[in-house]
């Protein structure tokens, strides 16, 4: 052969430079292509029969993807798991999957603003029916899902005043009137609670938050029986909304550690929130750690690891005193997403909530001095050290 051209060399050489090492890597790499080269046909036949180890196009799978459904799928106690490019993207793939036009789906009143607008905004448009109920009158719930309500969408705890939901008693009366319970387990983590465990059917998650919990990478996961997810995983095929293999890398790397931070933001959460209590300028703590919460005992018997490491306080001074304590902390950044290594807060009257009317913040028990802390991995005495000199 004619030697080849510069560009044909610029594309080719090096390429095969790790065909024949003697050791592999310790570490999955980062599989950052988006496509895999075959040796021959039959290759591309064993793709299209679903075998799980034959990668074809990035969208339709990749290997740093599969490590982290194997992965989820473990911890969460499924029968299998699909990712995606973020924690909506998760929502949209398990409903969709799932339901059609004409299907009716109930939710959590105090689900998150991003998913309220998802059913309110996205799939209402599409023909199915969205209505939002009390998930805490649990012995209501089975007269409320109206006929044929295929989903009941409720989160372990809610955002931002941690109101836990009771996962055994909603599945229950979910399927006695043959609904299925899909629970948002992002605020947990697998490792404080596996719904799946206690009856629901599918668990979705927001990577973004502790399961990665380095603020640094955003994906989602549907975790359910082998059928739903392969019908989540088409329609993320489809949709389009698979996860990048670097934040499925960075995702897994973070995923390694999550059993030991989960210990260190629940033990620190519970401390502060401890502390919190005593301060003067501090009406209320929502924290279920506390004898004082509403939900203490359900947190006790259900939760018995713990809730995770957010937690909310009410600032005597409303909005003034909630702008003057962000402009006061040094070390706690004020950034509207949590569950990081690092503390922050947020004020969910001004970012998570600002779309509701004041009527619906005072129906939730959000005021205008609510703060919502998500406490990192820190030493605690730093994280009181910056509140104290701020509150
Ligand atoms: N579920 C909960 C409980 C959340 O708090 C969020 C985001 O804040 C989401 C889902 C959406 O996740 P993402 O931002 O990764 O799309």
């Amino acid at each position: 052969m004619p030697e080849q051209g510069f560009s044909t060399r610029s594309l080719h050489a090096g390429e095969d430079a790790d065909l024949n090492m003697v050791s592999r890597p310790k570490t999955m790499p980062i599989y950052e292509t988006s496509v895999f080269v075959y040796d021959n046909l039959a290759q591309a036949d064993d793709f299209s029969s679903g075998n799980p180890d034959n990668f074809m196009y990035t969208r339709l799978g990749n290997p740093n993807q599969r490590a982290l459904e194997i992965w989820a799928a473990e911890m969460e106690s499924g029968a299998d798991a699909v990712c995606c490019a973020s924690g909506m993207a998760a929502l949209m793939a398990v409903i969709a999957s799932e339901c059609g036009a004409g299907d009716k789906v109930a939710a959590a009143q105090e689900i998150y603003g991003g998913t309220q607008s998802l059913l309110s905004k996205e799939l209402e448009r599409f023909g199915i029916e969205v209505y939002f109920l009390n998930s805490h009158h649990t012995e209501a719930i089975s007269a409320e899902l109206r006929p044929a309500t295929k989903i009941l969408l409720v989160e372990t705890a809610s955002n931002p005043l941690v109101k836990l939901a009771n996962i055994p008693l909603l599945a229950k009366a979910a399927h006695s009137v043959g609904t299925k319970l899909v629970v948002d387990n992002t605020f947990l983590s697998p490792v404080l609670f596996q719904p799946l465990k206690h009856g629901a059917d599918a668990v979705i998650h927001s990577t973004t938050k502790y399961i990665n919990g380095h603020s640094d990478a955003t994906g989602g996961l549907v975790i359910a029986d082998a059928d739903w997810v392969s019908r989540a995983r088409r329609f993320v095929h489809n949709g389009g909304a698979s996860l990048s293999p670097f934040e499925a890398w960075l995702t897994m790397r973070g995923a390694k550690t999550l059993a030991l931070r989960m210990e260190r933001h629940v033990a620190n959460a519970q401390k502060i929130a401890e502390w919190l209590q005593t301060r003067p300028g501090v009406v209320r703590v929502h924290f279920p750690g506390l004898e004082s919460h509403a939900q203490h005992l359900l947190a006790r018997t259900l939760f018995h690891k713990g809730t995770g490491g957010i937690l909310s306080f009410d600032l005597r001074g409303g909005l003034a005193a909630a702008d003057e304590l962000v402009q006061t902390l040094k070390m706690i950044k004020f950034a509207p997403s949590l569950a990081g290594v690092s503390t922050t807060i947020s004020h969910p009257a001004k970012t998570s909530h600002r779309s509701y009317s004041s009527e619906s913040l005072a129906k939730l028990g959000i005021t205008a001095g609510t703060i919502r802390l998500s406490v990192g991995i820190e030493d605690l005495l730093d994280i009181i050290a910056d509140l104290s000199r701020a509150i």
